[in-house]
């Protein structure tokens, strides 16, 4: 079975060919052009949607040596995103479908983060049912009871801003250029992570927040820097690292909790701020100390990929669940609804 896999929720373009469920391309093209912005302008991100499109697809197509001729389906992120975003792969994918004669697969993109876990690679074993996932990305974070592939069931999510937002507007009150989160880990790790105490956030239940936290790191800076106009260049990296501390401790406080409620220790996680150091490292840690199993996926699939999709895509062909023409981008697109 080949699938065609396309992304386009945020501002990633990417196309993927899988074969079965491994990958044979996975190609990302990354808007530059938010940079300049301090985040994503809807508007631009559709744009470039639509300019990388089709070279994305043919380098797709390029690297896995493969025809589109050759292809079963086409896979492709109905939601959740930002509309504009999501309607160029969807009508692109809509249009080939048709243009091909071949099955259109719709994909929810938080399940495909989860289910990244199932693309087959060398020396990965993939999590066995039920697991729990922690999905933490930049526009969510969920903890997810995984019964299977397609029986989910949301346990808790943030209740305002997303883990890799935190990152990313306080990566912004420290004068660092979007996104942020990689600059916040990298200088955290130099870093003193006991320097500023930040106060955590109270949520009942396995719910998250962490509007708060942004607050505080932003009155905390303005207070140092009106006593030593010096303050973030001198401290950079235990403000960082304290930073980091704080927000590792309530993704495990809160994972810890689903453990104890559930009775599942096998922990898989996902999105963008997987690639963190620090929760990989507590990860690891949880494994050694509790006798969990944890799985990290590859950084190319922790990210926005087309790849995810394509393993999604793959799982629902072998079920046969197509998606028909009518099917429309979805913005808000909760898994299992
Ligand atoms: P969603 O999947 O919820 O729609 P998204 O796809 O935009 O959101 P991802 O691409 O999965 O989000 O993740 C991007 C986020 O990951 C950004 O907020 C970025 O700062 C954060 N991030 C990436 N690397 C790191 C890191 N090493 N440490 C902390 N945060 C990181
Ligand atoms: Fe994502």
């Amino acid at each position: 079975i080949y699938i065609l896999a396309i992304e386009s929720s945020c501002d990633d373009t990417s196309a993927a060919v899988l074969c079965n469920n491994r990958t044979l391309s996975n190609i990302v093209a990354t808007q530059k052009i938010h940079e300049e912005y301090g985040g994503v302008v809807p508007e631009l991100a559709s744009r470039a949607h639509q300019q990388n499109i089709v070279p994305v697809v043919h380098q797709a197509l390029a690297k896995a040596n493969i025809d589109k001729k050759q292809l079963s389906a086409i896979a492709f992120t109905r939601g959740p995103g930002l509309m504009g975003s999501l309607l160029v792969g969807t009508s692109f994918a809509k249009s080939l479908s048709l243009g091909l004669d071949i099955p259109l697969i719709e994909v929810n993109h938080m399940q495909a983060h989860i289910l990244s876990h199932f693309i087959k690679e060398d020396n990965y074993n993939s999590p066995s049912f039920p697991f729990l996932a922690m999905t933490i990305s930049g526009g969510h974070t969920q903890i997810v009871l995984v019964r299977d592939y397609f029986d989910m069931e949301i346990l808790g999510e943030s209740l305002d801003d997303a883990v890799g937002e935190a990152y990313d507007k306080s990566a912004k009150i420290l004068g660092l250029p979007y996104p942020g989160g990689p600059l916040v880990d990298k200088y955290a790790q130099l870093g003193n992570p006991n320097a500023f105490p930040f106060p955590k956030p109270k949520v009942d239940g396995l719910n998250f927040s962490f509007s708060g936290l942004k607050t505080s790191i932003l009155y905390f800076i303005q207070r140092e820097t009106k006593k030593n106009p010096n303050f973030i260049a001198e401290n950079r990296n235990d403000i960082c690292a304290s930073i980091q501390h704080t927000i590792i401790n309530i993704l495990m406080d809160k994972i810890k909790k689903a453990v104890k409620q559930t009775g599942i220790k096998q922990i898989a996680i996902g999105g963008g701020v997987s690639a963190n150091s620090g929760i990989r490292q507590a990860l690891q840690n949880a494994e050694k100390k509790w006798g969990w199993n944890t799985y990290i996926p590859k950084f190319e699939y922790c990210t926005d990929n087309a790849a995810m999709i394509g393993i999604v895509g793959y799982l629902k062909y072998r079920e046969m669940d197509f998606s028909d023409q009518s099917v429309s981008a979805k913005a808000r697109y909760v898994i299992g609804k």
